[in-house]
């Protein structure tokens, strides 16, 4: 995957949270504060802005340009760590223009360990994670089988949209929405509605 289909998941990120922010609200709404779509627009819109005015060299600063604008931008739990992702991706590919599946496996395992250093969630507390674990695995498999960047990706997708819709029994141990305890069973997990959606976007980019 080049750099240029790389940016071009940014901006399709953006374009789809956007387009979704009332439905991440909503989520958010019922277990949370209401602000999670508010949020990832504001957040996205800001990085793609970026993008647009100072175009990246290489995956390393473009992760980079998108992390530091989202933990600057964004005031809610995600900014920081939907930040520490992308910055941590850009440091894992460094001074890479393009990304093989095993690349990109790597730069995602690296984006996710950073979510994981930085929230403490673990597998099953019903976050991001829950969708983002599970991508990484799937991706790391296709790509380990030898499958090329699209396919790996189009399974990290579903395995991304999987995990995150079995979120919805889970009763929430992380951020705000485990202050509600048994009564988040029962709902989506906003956060890892819009981590599907990250993966979703990048397979499409792939695919041009
Ligand atoms: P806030 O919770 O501060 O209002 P958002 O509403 O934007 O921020 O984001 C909420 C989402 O952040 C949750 O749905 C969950 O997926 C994710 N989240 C919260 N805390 C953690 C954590 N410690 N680790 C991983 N993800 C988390
Ligand atoms: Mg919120």
């Amino acid at each position: 995957m080049q750099l240029s289909a790389l940016v071009d998941w940014v901006h399709r990120y953006k374009d789809a949270v956007v387009a979704r922010k009332d439905e991440l609200t909503d989520l958010d709404r019922q277990i949370g504060d209401a602000d999670h779509g508010f949020n990832m627009a504001r957040g996205m819109q800001a990085a793609s802005d970026k993008l647009d005015a100072a175009v990246p060299g290489t995956v390393g600063e473009l992760g980079k340009s998108v992390g530091m604008t989202l933990v600057s931008t964004v005031g809610g739990a995600s900014g920081p760590l939907y930040g520490t992702f992308f910055l941590r991706f850009g440091t894992a590919a460094g001074a890479a223009t393009e990304l093989d599946a095993a690349g990109l496996a790597a730069a995602f395992r690296a984006g996710v360990e950073g979510i994981v250093g930085r929230g403490k969630a673990e597998p099953g507390d019903k976050t991001m994670l829950d969708a983002l674990i599970p991508a990484t695995e799937a991706l790391e498999a296709a790509a380990a089988a030898g499958e090329p960047a699209e396919l790996a990706l189009d399974a990290a997708a579903e395995a991304a949209e999987n995990g995150s819709q079995a979120t919805f029994d889970l009763v929430a141990r992380k951020g705000r929405a485990s202050y509600l305890g048994e009564r988040s069973a029962g709902h989506l997990d906003p956060g890892s509605v819009s981590s599907a959606i990250l993966v979703r976007t990048l397979a499409d980019a792939a695919k041009g």
